[in-house]
């Protein structure tokens, strides 16, 4: 069900040292039927470590992959509109600056429901997505795009190749940090890139979730947390190199990694010097920037709960707001449950009727909270406040207020 490491699962060394333990875990995306909340829950703990040797911040104890990316996947990219634009600005980059010979294949690692292979298919018909997850699988293929249900691997870009031709760009949108055999993925864009090939990979990025104390990007889909430097490092083991990166505001603060095989004839941008000098002024390299870090996470959740506390002794109405994954952790890490928060609502029809993971929230629809609003709401999706701040105005016109942990608890 899930395996514990107390080597790190990229360079194998032994420097691998656990500097922040969020406790017991379910699954974020196990969100239960009322039948099944009398049943037994799996849990894990979720603690993250950060390896002194290559770098990389990692889950100590990793979820099989099978039991997250399953026939039955909550979460379809599509509905967001702030992701469909982000989509559709990385798309025009790649059609502009990376993609350079019409014949060569594009594959997408992680395509979701088709979001992004939708667009990329404008530029180039040979589009191929691969996505282990059926059911958002077949949400593509609805979408007559050519989509793959398989995991990523070496012998995969193999049978790519044989089939297709080299790949001119491998993408992957929020997929890479999810994958707990980045050297096998590494070696596997190493055997499908054509010579002139990129790779485009853009994640969730350490730096900015130390910067605004954003620990709810941590949980079991998570495995890596990236830095460039741990980035550069793993690639650089595997023919391969970085060659550009911009930061992009996605899920809360991302890193957008252009690389390419060490023999490629793109050259070295000044962004990856400026992005590795600025995380060594953060003091990524060092194990106390890490424990401090986990420091400013418990004092997180005590104000947190002393600010909901606090309201529902003033007799306020509090729910949650956004059924998400992150919000598992907060719960869960917060232990915030049904006795605090009335309900979580959510705007995906199928988490409806349902309850939140470990904490057993009845999650309702945003109708129902429209139908009566409560004094508060707490944002279960910071990341996503301005757009939810604008859908829900006639909330905020009823006197009705947010309520955000990032990245101390307060009201907004
Ligand atoms: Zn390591």
């Amino acid at each position: 069900m899930s395996t514990l490491s107390i080597r790190c699962r990229i360079c194998d060394g032994m420097s691998l040292h656990p500097f922040l333990d969020l406790g017991k875990m379910p699954i974020a995306n196990s969100f239960l039927t009322h039948a099944q909340l009398s049943e037994p829950e799996y849990t894990f703990r979720l603690r993250c470590g950060f390896c002194v040797s290559c770098r990389m911040v990692q889950l100590m104890e990793v979820v099989e992959p099978d039991m997250l990316f399953h026939g039955n996947y909550a979460y379809f990219s599509s509905i967001s509109q702030v992701m469909d634009e982000h989509f559709s600005e990385l798309s025009t980059i790649i059609g502009e600056e990376i993609l350079y010979d019409a014949s060569l294949p594009i594959v997408e690692i992680g395509a979701n429901d088709g979001i992004l292979l939708q667009k990329l298919v404008s530029h180039n018909a040979n589009a191929i997505g691969i996505e282990p997850s059926a059911n958002v699988a077949a949400a593509a293929r609805d979408k007559g795009l050519n989509v793959i249900s398989e995991f990523f691997n070496v012998e995969l870009a193999g049978t790519l190749r044989a089939e297709h031709g080299p790949a001119q760009l491998v993408v992957g949108a929020n997929v890479l940090c999810h994958i707990p055999d980045l050297n096998g993925v590494a070696r596997a864009l190493e055997a499908l890139l054509d010579e002139e090939g990129v790779f485009v990979f853009e994640d969730p990025y350490w730096l900015e979730i130390m910067a605004q104390l954003a620990y709810d990007q941590i949980y079991d889909e998570h495995v890596y947390y990236f830095s460039v430097s741990s980035l550069k490092r793993l690639f650089e083991k595997h023919g391969l190199r970085i060659f550009r990166v911009d930061p992009i505001a996605v899920h809360g603060g991302s890193m957008r990694v252009y690389g390419c095989k060490v023999a490629c004839s793109r050259r070295e941008e000044p962004s990856v010097r400026s992005q590795l000098t600025l995380e060594n002024e953060h003091g990524l390299d060092s194990l106390d920037t890490y424990s401090a870090f986990a420091a400013r996470v418990e004092q997180s959740r005590d104000s947190l709960r002393d600010l909901l506390g606090s309201l529902q002794g003033e007799g306020a109405r509090l729910v949650g707001y956004a059924a998400s994954s992150k919000g598992t952790v907060i719960l869960n890490y917060c232990g915030i449950g049904p006795d605090l928060l009335e309900f979580v609502c959510d705007n995906t029809p199928s988490k409806e009727g349902l309850f939140t993971p470990g904490t057993h929230i009845p999650v309702v629809s945003i109708d129902r909270f429209a139908a009566d609003y409560p004094d508060y709401a707490f944002l279960l999706a910071w990341n996503h406040l301005n757009e939810i701040s604008i859908k829900e105005h006639v909330f905020r016109e009823h006197g009705g207020r947010f309520i955000t942990h990032i990245p101390m608890a307060r009201i907004i």
